[in-house]
Order: structure tokens, then sequence, then C-alpha cells
């Protein structure tokens, strides 16, 4: 077992736990990673849309959003279903999230994510050039397409910088990616932004395990961590896989949606809620399939080409629904596709994947310390976490750097 005083175990092997091993690993710090599934990669971060969206992180939560979700509710095909429940988790969040629909929250929340979105891509730059590789990782720009006049007019009011993102009317979105011309006459006109990046998420989770995999000071446990108090020290809490503590200095816990599950021992409340969503991945076709990452804004629809496939995702539903609600909005997905993009087809044998969002009410991932002094959490990224898990690691790192 690997311990000492620059010992870190870290709780969950998505794209966030594994960024926070993998940043840890290279300053030199002995890391266990701890992941209960057989594979790394396979819970949330398995077959997302593949954006690093790293200039569009505006919150869920925003003004005009309630009237807008509520305008949705029972149409099909709708960005946002809710399902309300009787379960007081559910109704904290959603208080919660209501009250971050101001102005002044979102926009503070909108600045904290995009920091953190920034970060991100340096970071990621970095391990790429220091040889990170292998996660269908391109550059291709993103275009966000607009068939609503009035959306359109405020998104081009509202960039946030003038030498990347670029405005375009209906014929320069279809110059952007002919892939859309069949919108063409639907179209109020798009906004093209430059150096927005797509990748597989769950490679890419893949890719950092290969890395650290045969390293000395590197130990992954395919087990199911659990946290509690400490019985000899009343500030610390331990970790345990089957029964056994684990000998280590640090603990970070990186354990998507089951953070919530994983804390209660400690008498930590985190405010996570799953967000569900959906996507769709089928093989490319060439000048069918787009080739630069495209927003569909007015349905939500996110198509990112990874490699010779063709990802394509959306929807956020609140509250659990039945597995028959889960087929319909799968079917609702395949339709917009398929009137969006028909040639990239046939959408009926498209893969298709549920994952749920581990969200806060505010989408700013929770990052920091607790009243435990050897624990550290990195959760609750909603529908930003792959592009934001570089950026988030690195703060990680910087607050085990400055306790010591
Ligand atoms: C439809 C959809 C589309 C999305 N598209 C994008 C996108 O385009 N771009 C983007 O940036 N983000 C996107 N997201 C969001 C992103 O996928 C998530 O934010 C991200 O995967 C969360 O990562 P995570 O590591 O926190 O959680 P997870 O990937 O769920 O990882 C947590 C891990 O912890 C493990 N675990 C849990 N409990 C324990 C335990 N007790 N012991 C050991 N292991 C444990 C789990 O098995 C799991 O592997 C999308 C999400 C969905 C659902």
């Amino acid at each position: 077992m690997i311990s000492g005083s620059r010992s870190v175990a870290v709780i969950g092997g998505g794209t966030v736990g594994l960024s926070t091993a993998y940043a840890l690993w290279r300053e030199g710090y002995d890391v266990t990673l701890i992941e209960e599934q057989a594979e790394v990669g396979r819970v949330a971060s398995f077959s997302n849309g593949g954006q690093l969206s790293y200039r569009y992180v505006s919150p869920l939560a925003g003004p005009g959003v309630p009237l807008e979700a509520l305008s949705w509710l029972g149409k099909a095909g709708s960005p946002i279903s809710l399902n309300l429940k009787m379960d007081l988790n559910q109704w904290r969040w959603l208080f919660s999230f209501l009250s971050a629909c101001t102005r002044s929250q979102s926009d503070r929340h909108a600045s904290e994510l995009l920091k953190l979105a920034l970060a991100s891509q340096k970071q990621l730059a970095q391990w790429r050039e220091e040889g990170l590789d292998g996660f269908l990782w391109r550059r291709p720009g993103k275009l966000i397409i607009y068939r609503n006049i009035e959306k359109f007019r405020k998104a081009s009011c509202a960039l946030t910088d003038s030498r990347t993102q670029h405005v375009l009317g209906a014929e320069g979105c279809i110059a952007v990616e002919p892939a859309f011309s069949g919108l063409k006459s639907s179209l109020a006109g798009g906004i093209f932004t430059e150096d927005e990046e797509v990748a597989d998420c769950h490679l890419y989770c893949q890719a950092l395990l290969g890395k650290m995999q045969n390293s000395k000071t590197f130990r992954y446990m395919q087990a199911t961590a659990a946290l509690r108090p400490s019985a000899n020290n009343t500030d610390q809490c331990e970790v345990l896989v089957n029964g056994r503590r684990i000998d280590t200095r640090h603990i970070v816990l990186a354990a998507g949606l089951a953070s919530r599950a994983v804390t209660k021992p400690l008498g930590i409340d985190l405010p996570l809620y799953a967000l569900r969503g959906y996507s769709l991945t089928l093989p490319a076709i060439e000048h069918a399939t787009p080739s630069v990452s495209v927003t569909d804004y007015d349905n939500r629809v996110v198509y990112a080409r990874l490699g010779d496939k063709l990802r394509i995702a959306a929807m956020v539903d609140i509250g659990l629904s039945s597995t028959r609600q889960q087929e319909t909005r799968l079917s609702q997905l395949r339709t917009l596709a398929a009137q969006t993009l028909p040639a990239a087809g046939p959408y009926d044998t498209a893969t298709p994947w549920i994952g749920a969002r581990p969200a806060t009410p505010s989408s700013v991932p929770i990052i920091g310390r607790t009243r435990w002094k050897n624990l550290l959490l990195n959760v609750g990224h909603g529908a930003l976490g792959f592009t934001l898990s570089p950026g988030s690691a690195r703060r990680v790192v910087e607050l085990i750097q400055t306790e010591q």
C-alpha cells in the first residue's frame, strides 16, 4: 500500500477523479485511485457530448430559465423535462436552483465557470504537449446555430472574445459547416468560436489511467470505498475498502453523484442532484457528418465528430423517470437529429446512452476542503465535467500543496 506524507487516495475513476489523480501523480504524489466499476469512465463520463466547451459555460440557472422551462414542459423533445417527486432532496435542490436564477447570481457563477474552463483548456494543452493522447482530441471550433432571431441577436451582443468569436449569417454558417445546408432557410444566424475542442471522455479516462498504470507511485484498486470519522482524531476521516482502512495522508472524493451517499456518514449533505441526459453514437458519413462541433441552440442538441463516429447529446431531465419515459426521450432525440441532419442517419440504429450529470444548483462544482482536515471534495461538475476536469484537478493540487 502507498502511504506517507505525500500519499493521496482519490475515490472515483470518472473524468474528475482521473484528472485529479493524474495532476497529483505528475506533481510527485503517491496516488491510490479507487473505482468501483470494472472499468474507468463508465458512469457519467462514458458517452457524453464530447464537448470541451470552454467559452460556453453559462450555468443552467439563469434569468428567464424558469419561464422558458415552463414553456417547454410536456412538449415532445423539449430541452428540459421536470418530474416532480415526493423527494426532499429534489425540492431543496430546485429551491436553490431557482434562487440561483437571478441576474447577479447567474453572472457571478458564469464568471467562476469561465475562469475554471479557461484554466482547464490551458491545463489540458500542457498535458497534451507532454504526450497525453489517444482520446480523439481535435480543435475544430464550435458553431452555435440559431433559428430564433431574438435569441441570435441577444447571443451576438454577449460575446466574450471578439478575437476568436465570429457572428455569421445563415450563409456563413453553411460555409463553416456544409453538413447543415438543409437548414439554411430556417437559420437566423450563428456564432463560430475558433478554439473550442472535442474529444472522447471515456477514452480520455483510459488515456490518463494508461499514463500512470505502470508507475511505482500509482496504485489502482477496483473496489467500493467508504468514508467514516477517524476513531483517534476528531477532525480526520478515513477511507475503508472492503472493511479495511487505507493508510493515506490526503483523501480526495470525486465519486460524481455517489459522493452524496459517500459523505453521509461524515455528516456532510452535498447539494447534488442527477440531471439525466441522452446521447446517440453512430458511424460518421463523409460530407453528411459535421466536422466542426455544433450546438443547435433552439433544440439544445450538440453534435461532435469523434474519430469515425458522430456523437449527439441533449436534454436535461430533472427527477427520476421510468424506463418507458427514458425510451420516449431517446426516440424524441432520434427524431430531432433526423429532422436537423437527415443525411447523417439512419438514427434508429445509433447506439443510445442515458447518463446522469452530477449537478449543483448553481452549476459551479464544489472543489475544496471540508471540516475533515484530510478530506477534499471535487464534485458536482454537472453538464461540464469533461470540460472542467483538468482545471478542477489543478485546483485540488494547489489546495494540497498550500497545506504542506
Ligand atoms: C448526456 C450528457 C452529455 C454530456 N455532455 C458533456 C459534454 O459535452 N461536455 C462536458 O464537459 N460534460 C458533459 N457532460 C457532463 C459530464 O459527463 C459529467 O459532468 C462528468 O462525466 C462527471 O464526471 P465525474 O468524474 O464527476 O463523475 P463520474 O464519471 O460518474 O465518475 C464517478 C466515478 O466514481 C465511481 N464511484 C462512485 N462511488 C464510488 C465508491 N464508493 N467507491 C469507488 N468508486 C466510486 C463511479 O463508479 C464513477 O466511475 C454530459 C453529461 C451527460 C449526462
